[in-house]
C-alpha cells in the first residue's frame, strides 16, 4: 500500500484513489518566460520518477500540468526584449518543453495553457462573483475576498505571506479590501495583452488559470496536487479557495505534495538571486543520467544544495554502477547459488510506497552493487545469478530513468578498463609482448578493444 505525505493533513496517509488504480495530477507548471534552470528540473525530475513509480505498480496517472503564458513578469520581459508578450511566451514554452524532454520527462499526459482556457477561467470568476465571494474594483479588477471563504488558511495553516512564499505575484491594489485578497482578473493597461471580458478588457490573475485548468480536464475534485513548497501559499491555498468555493465540494485535491527546493549554499536557487544554472548550460557539459542521480538520492521534501562536490560524488557513484553492470554483463560464473534479489526488490518496493522514499531505494541498489561485487570476487554469483540482477537493474531504471541500458557508448571507460589498458601499455613500453597480448585478450573479455593510434592506445567499446 503506498502512503503519502499530505500538506493538507500533514501526516503521511494511505493513497486511496477516488477510481480504483486511477489517479488525477495536476502539477503546477512554468511561468515562460525564461530559461528553465536546475531548481525547475528538480521538481519535474521528482514528480516525473514518482509517476514512473505509480506507473509501475499498475497505475494510470493522468497528468496534468499548466503552462503560465500570461504573466506579470512575460509582460515586463516582453516590454524589455520589444517582442510581444505571446511571441515569448511560445519561445520559452518551446525551450522548456525540449528541456524536458531532455531531462527524460515523458510521463506528463497533456500540458495545458493558461490563455486557452480564457472562457473557462470568466465562467469561474462570474461564479465567485454570484456566490458573494469576489468583488469588482472599477477600472482594476476582479478581487477575491478571503475573509469569504472560512477555510481559507488550512493547507498552509496561515493566511498572510512569509519569505519563502511565492511573492513575487501579489496582488497590490490600494482598494482592495482585505490585504490578502486576490486578483482574479485585471483590467489590461495600455499595450498590455487583453481578452474580451463582462468586466471590460483584460486578464486573468495567477490562481484562477490552474482552477480553470483542472475543473475543466478532471472537474472540481481530484486526486493529487503537487508543486514546489514555495507554492503552497498563496497559490495553493487560492486555488484550494476559489474551487472549493465555486463548487460547494471538498476537498478539491485529496492530496498534496510539495517538494523541497534545490538550493546553493543554503539559497534558493532562482531568477532573481541569480545563482542559477541553466538545465541547457547543464546539459552541455554533463549527462542527463548524473542530475536524475543528483535528484534522486534526495528524499522529495528535503532541500537539496547543489555543489561540485555533490555533482562530483553523484558522478563517482553512476560510474560505480556503470563499472558493476559491465561486469555482470559478462560473468559467466556457473557456481549454483542464491543470491537475495528478490529480498532486494521487495526493500526496494516497500521504501518507495513509503512516501517515495527515493534515498532509500538507491541505497538498496547501492547494497546490490556491494553485494553483487562480492559474490563476483568470490567467484560465487552464476550467470543466471547476474541476469537476475540485470533485470532488476531494468527495473529501477524504467521508474529512475538512470539510463543504465541501451545509450549510445559516449561515457569513458570505466575504471577497470582503465587499469587494465595501462597495465598492458607499462607491458609494451618494458617491450614485454606477450603479457601485454594477454592483456589486450582480456580486455576484450571484457567487452573493449584498444587501438594502437599515433596519439596512444584508444579504448573503443565491442558493440
Ligand atoms: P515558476 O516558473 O517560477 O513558476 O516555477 C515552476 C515550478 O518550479 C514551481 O513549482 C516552482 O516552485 C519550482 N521551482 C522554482 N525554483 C525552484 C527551486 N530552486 N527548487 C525547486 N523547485 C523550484
Amino acid at each position: 500500500m503506498i502512503k503519502l505525505y499530505n500538506t493538507l493533513s500533514r501526516k503521511k496517509e494511505p493513497l486511496k484513489t477516488r477510481s480504483t488504480k486511477k489517479i488525477s495530477l495536476f502539477v503546477c507548471g512554468p511561468t515562460v518566460y525564461d530559461l528553465s534552470h536546475l531548481g525547475h528540473g528538480r521538481t519535474y525530475i521528482s514528480f516525473d520518477a514518482f509517476v514512473r513509480f505509480l506507473k509501475s505498480q499498475g497505475y494510470k496517472v493522468d497528468y496534468l500540468q499548466n503552462i503560465t503564458d500570461i504573466d506579470d513578469k512575460i509582460i515586463q520581459r516582453a516590454k524589455e526584449t520589444r517582442v510581444t508578450a505571446k511571441t515569448l511566451a511560445r519561445r520559452f514554452e518551446k525551450e522548456y518543453l525540449k528541456d524536458m524532454k531532455a531531462l527524460g520527462i515523458l510521463s506528463v499526459s497533456k500540458y495545458a495553457r493558461a490563455t486557452d482556457h480564457i472562457p473557462e477561467i470568466i465562467v469561474q470568476i462570474e461564479k465567485l462573483l454570484k456566490k458573494g465571494y469576489a468583488y469588482e474594483l472599477e477600472g482594476d479588477g476582479i478581487y477575491y475576498d478571503i475573509l469569504k471563504f472560512k477555510d481559507y488558511g488550512k493547507l498552509s495553516r496561515r493566511t498572510s505571506l512569509q519569505a519563502e512564499d511565492a511573492v513575487s505575484r501579489i496582488d497590490e491594489s490600494i482598494k482592495k479590501q482585505n490585504k490578502g485578497d486576490f486578483a482574479l482578473w485585471k483590467i489590461s493597461k495600455k499595450g498590455e495583452p487583453k481578452w474580451k471580458s463582462p468586466w471590460g478588457w483584460g486578464r486573468p490573475g495567477w490562481h484562477i488559470e490552474d482552477t480553470a485548468i483542472t475543473e475543466k480536464r478532471f472537474g472540481s475534485q481530484y486526486d493529487l496536487h503537487g508543486g514546489a513548497r514555495d507554492l503552497i501559499f498563496p497559490h495553493h491555498e487560492a486555488e484550494i479557495a476559489q474551487m472549493e468555493a465555486i463548487s460547494g465540494k471538498n476537498p478539491m485535491a485529496k492530496y498534496w505534495m510539495h517538494s523541497g527546493f534545490l538550493t546553493v549554499e543554503g539559497m534558493k536557487m532562482s531568477k532573481s538571486l541569480g545563482n542559477f544554472i541553466t538545465i541547457q548550460d547543464f546539459l552541455n557539459q554533463h549527462s542527463v543520467r548524473i542530475l536524475r542521480l543528483l535528484v534522486l538520492k534526495a528524499h522529495y521534501r528535503s532541500p537539496i544544495d547543489y555543489s561540485d562536490k555533490l555533482l562530483k560524488q553523484t558522478k563517482r557513484e553512476l560510474e560505480r554502477i556503470d563499472e558493476f553492470i559491465e561486469r555482470l554483463k559478462l560473468c559467466k560464473g556457473k557456481t549454483k547459488t542464491s543470491f537475495p534479489i528478490k529480498k532486494f526488490r521487495k526493500d526496494f518496493i516497500s521504501v518507495l510506497d513509503d512516501d517515495f522514499n527515493t534515498p532509500k531505494a538507491i541505497a538498496v541498489l547501492f547494497n546490490v552493487v556491494v553485494k553483487g561485487n562480492t559474490a563476483r570476487t568470490k567467484e560465487v554469483l552464476s550467470e543466471k545469478n547476474a541476469k537476475e540482477i540485470l533485470f532488476f537493474l531494468k527495473e529501477i531504471d524504467s521508474i529512475f530513468g538512470f539510463i543504465f541500458f541501451g545509450r549510445p557508448n559516449i561515457l569513458p571507460p570505466p575504471n577497470v578498463i582503465l587499469e587494465l589498458a595501462e597495465k598492458r601499455e607499462n607491458f609494451r613500453r618494458r617491450k614485454d609482448w606477450q603479457s601485454a597480448d594477454r592483456m589486450r585478450k582480456t580486455l576484450i573479455d571484457w567487452g573493449w578493444e584498444v587501438d594502437d593510434t599515433p596519439k596512444g592506445p584508444r579504448l573503443k567499446k565491442i558493440s
